[in-house]
């Protein structure tokens, strides 16, 4: 594996970058004062090609790689986390699971949405299946050639905003036996029963709406059914594989906001001036920088590695184990970058005329959402033990978890 940029993906990071700091770093502390989902920071992304940048070029978008959205997604972090976040779900998630395990149709969909500059929502937790999230209980019934849908989902990023919504629910036969956990594909606008019954007031991240959804006999089409190979059964095994590349994109936020704070360091210590000489000339602080560069590359090289890697040979997605050990590193590490970051200013950095508190805000939901740094470790450990996750109910555990031994 190389991690020398091609000309391109340099040229791509060069592009980003430029656009990060003269469009999104003007807005970013607005956005997060407001807390206003960004439309014009959205409008500019989607004229700049990188919503939907990972879209193959037969459904118009650029055929570009995770690698090369996480190129960009680090750019944008440095400057505003809720950018990144943007680019990390209109590029992963929701629309990598669609793009890969989607219908002809199904792809035409959410690549129309996601390039006219819709930021798809992938609903899995509800209020008593968080880390849990095979227990959930929201269900989808059939009923001739449709889905009636029934339950709540919370912590839903985009919630009110995103069109495309991969809904996770246990599904249903006409006789009522359940046939395992499945994809669910709602368009918000067009398909009747999505109601938005509250919005999170969250620590940071604030122009990301989070909130609480409800599904009233949501009636979705069979053929918006997503159906991975393995069908219902491993239905939750095979969706998630997908949500990997969206896990090694939280990481990269994560370490793009902490590349961010240790920029924002470094020019502050040659210019701030103490006993007479820069700060950035006693040793204390040289080994706080010369540390927070060392946590950065190297959880930089952990997320490279997970984005280049495959879960199987016939998979596109980052290994889970990989990409679990990377997202654990880089949301750990970017946390204690940023706040020894924020330490070198001084009291200027505890107030929000700057923007290390805002960073350090941001950077704290990285080891919570999308897999909590504890729950990426039982994944990490039952590999390296080769037993079963404890809590996974046997039905629905992802094949690679088996005990070889079985
Ligand atoms: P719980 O599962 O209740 O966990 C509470 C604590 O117990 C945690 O510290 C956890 O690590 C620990 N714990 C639980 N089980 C174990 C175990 N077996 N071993 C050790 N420790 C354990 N969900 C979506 O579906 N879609 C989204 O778009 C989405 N966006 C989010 C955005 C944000 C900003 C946040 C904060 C969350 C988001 N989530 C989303 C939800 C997120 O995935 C969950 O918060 C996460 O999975 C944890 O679930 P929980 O909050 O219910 O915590």
């Amino acid at each position: 594996m190389s991690l020398t940029l091609t000309a391109d993906q340099s040229a791509l990071r060069e592009r980003a970058r430029d656009f990060a700091l003269q469009t999104v770093r003007p807005r970013a502390a607005a956005i997060d004062r407001n807390g206003d989902y960004p439309l014009d920071i959205v409008a500019a992304l989607t004229a700049e090609g990188f919503m939907g940048m990972t879209i193959r070029l037969a459904y118009g978008g650029q055929g570009r790689s995770f690698f090369d959205a996480l190129l960009v997604v680090e750019e944008m972090a440095k400057q505003c986390a809720v950018t990144a976040r943007i680019v990390v779900e209109a590029n992963m998630g929701a629309l990598a699971a669609i793009m890969h395990y989607g219908s002809e149709e199904q792809k035409q969909l959410a690549a129309a949405l996601v390039l006219g500059g819709d930021k798809p929502a992938i609903c899995i937790s509800e209020p008593d299946a968080g880390s849990d999230a095979t227990s959930m209980t929201t269900r989808a019934d059939r009923r001739g050639d449709h889905f009636i849908l029934n339950g709540c989902k919370h912590w839903i990023t985009g919630a009110g905003i995103s069109r495309l919504h991969l809904i996770f629910a246990r599904a249903f036969d006409e006789s009522g036996r359940e046939l395992g956990i499945g994809g669910f594909i709602a368009i918000a606008g067009e398909d009747d029963g999505i109601t938005v019954t509250r919005r999170e007031a969250t620590l940071g991240l604030r122009g990301m709406p989070e909130g609480e959804l409800v599904f009233a006999d949501l009636k979705i089409a069979a053929h918006r059914v997503l159906a991975p190979p393995g069908g219902f059964r491993n239905g939750f095994g095979d969706l998630m594989n997908a949500y990997n590349s969206q896990r090694v994109g939280a990481g990269t936020v994560a370490m793009g906001i902490a590349a961010g704070a240790l920029d924002e360091a470094l020019a502050w210590v040659k210019e701030r001036h103490q006993f007479g000489r820069p700060i950035g000339e006693f040793q204390g602080l040289q080994w706080m920088l010369a540390d927070m560069q060392t946590q950065l590359t190297a959880a930089r090289l952990m997320l490279y590695a997970a984005a280049g890697s495959r879960g199987s040979h016939d998979s596109p997605f980052p290994c889970p184990n990989l990409a679990a050990q990377a997202k654990i590193f880089a949301s750990e590490a970017a946390q204690k970058i940023v706040n020894d970051a924020l330490q070198m200013f001084g009291a200027r950095g505890y107030s929000n005329a700057l923007p290390l508190e805002r960073m350090l805000r941001d950077v704290r939901m990285f080891t919570i959402g999308g897999g909590t740094t504890q729950v990426l470790r039982n994944l990490v450990a039952s590999k390296l033990l080769g037993w079963k996750l404890p809590q996974a109910r046997d039905a629905y555990a992802p094949a690679h978890y088996a005990i070889a031994a079985e």
